[in-house]
Formats: structure tokens, C-alpha cells, sequence
């Protein structure tokens, strides 16, 4: 690859469960040199849209408006979209919606507490429909502190059904954006798109530094007590 861009196709901001907010998203993203991202917030295009509303015409980063679908099957990521896709749909028909709107659909951590026989609640990953149905792209690499195992599993995936693999780091603080991302030849989003499309991407991971986990620990501490306080609360 004689021009190797780098993007980080996977950041949530505090328009969903992130700490950062679109404008400073962008602004490490610039400082790390990363050519193009996507904002990818929880059922919701708002923050990728401000994301690109703040970026105007500066060169890089590019932002690609996108957002993680909560399925009923698991997370979908959907890139290249216009508008947002409603969750509680199956896997099916929420890869249907996005390609409806000329969008790529991606399976993020796949194997990360995909849906089980029996059990009530909502699945983070789609498991091995990743395989089964038309995903534009598997995420192989997710930076999430203790994903490695179902790195692994997605990265064998892909290579089995011979899907296009990609990196998205699936961050929720500063300090892990851009640790794991999607290499391509060029520089845009459309140069991304073309290598997506030609299958013609690679998954990278960068290492934590010690802040960034502790970081990330106090990040976590927080998402649960928020979700117990809402679920105390019954929203
Ligand atoms: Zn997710
Ligand atoms: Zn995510």
C-alpha cells in the first residue's frame, strides 16, 4: 500500500455512553493523525452529524456519519449513513436498512456476549450471523480492554467467509481512540470505501498506556452505576 491511511471506524461521544464530546473526539483524532473516523454513538446519528458539523473543511480527520445499531440480535454498526436506523429490528432487517440507504453494515465484536438459547435480554455481538449475513465487514479488532479472545474468534471468522476485516478502537474515553483501527490505501472516506468494498483492508491494534486503563476502569465503574440507577429507576 503505497499511501496507508488510517481510520478508527468505531467511537461512541457523550451523545450515547462516551465521556468525550464530538469536538474533542475530533481533535485527538487530528492530534494522532488519524485520516478519517466514524462516530458511531448508540442508536443515534446526532453525534457523528455535530462531529461533522465541527470538522467543516478542515482537512483531516474526515468523518463518516455512523452509528451502532442495538439490534435485537446484537450491535450493528452502520457507516456511510444518511439518516439513523431504528433499533429492536432483527440482524436482518437492520443490515437491510443501511444497504436501503447506500450504507455499509459492519459486525463489531461479534463474539463478545453474543445471544444465548434461553436467555432473556439484550446480545452484544450477532455471534455467528456475522457469517450468515450480507456484513460489508467484520470488526476484528475492538480495543476494548479484555476483548482479545473474541478478537481472535472474529478475526478468524473473517478469514474463514472471507469477509473484509476492519478496527475500530470502540472508544469511550480520549485515550483509547485509534487503538485498534482499519488501514487502507488513501487518505478519504471514499478511498475507505473503495477498500472496503475491494476487501482490500487490515485491522491494527496499538498498545494501552497504564492511564489509558485505569481510564477506562473508571470509565466502566461509571457506565454501571448508571445502568443500575436506571434500572432502579425503571428507564
Ligand atoms: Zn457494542
Ligand atoms: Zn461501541
Amino acid at each position: 500500500m503505497a499511501e496507508a491511511g488510517r481510520a478508527d471506524l468505531h467511537l461512541h461521544t457523550r451523545l450515547s455512553d462516551g465521556w468525550p464530546t464530538p469536538a474533542e473526539v475530533v481533535e485527538r483524532a487530528a492530534e494522532l493523525g488519524l485520516d478519517v473516523i466514524a462516530i458511531t454513538d448508540h442508536d443515534t446519528i446526532e453525534g457523528a452529524l455535530e462531529a461533522r458539523a465541527y470538522v467543516g473543511r478542515r482537512r483531516t480527520p474526515k468523518v463518516i456519519i455512523g452509528e451502532e445499531v442495538s439490534s435485537r440480535d446484537g450491535h450493528i454498526v452502520g457507516l456511510f449513513l444518511e439518516k439513523g436506523v431504528r433499533p429492536g429490528l432483527s440482524a436482518q432487517a437492520t443490515v437491510r436498512a443501511i444497504h436501503n440507504q447506500g450504507g455499509l453494515a459492519i459486525a463489531v465484536h461479534p463474539f463478545w456476549d453474543p445471544a444465548k438459547p434461553g436467555r432473556v435480554g439484550t446480545a452484544h455481538g450477532v455471534g455467528w450471523l456475522a457469517a450468515e449475513l450480507e456484513f460489508d465487514a467484520i470488526e476484528v479488532e475492538n480495543s476494548t480492554p479484555g476483548f482479545y479472545l473474541y478478537n481472535q474468534m472474529a478475526h478468524r471468522l473473517a478469514f474463514d467467509s472471507g469477509r473484509p476485516q476492519v478496527g475500530g478502537s470502540d472508544a469511550h474515553i480520549l485515550s483509547a481512540i485509534g487503538k485498534a483501527h482499519t488501514v487502507f490505501a488513501g487518505r478519504t472516506a471514499l478511498a475507505l470505501e473503495r477498500a472496503l468494498e475491494a476487501g482490500k483492508t487490515r485491522a491494527a491494534r496499538e498498545r494501552y498506556e497504564a492511564q489509558a486503563l485505569l481510564e477506562y476502569a473508571a470509565w466502566g465503574w461509571d457506565f454501571r452505576r448508571k445502568r443500575r440507577l436506571a434500572q432502579a429507576t425503571g428507564q
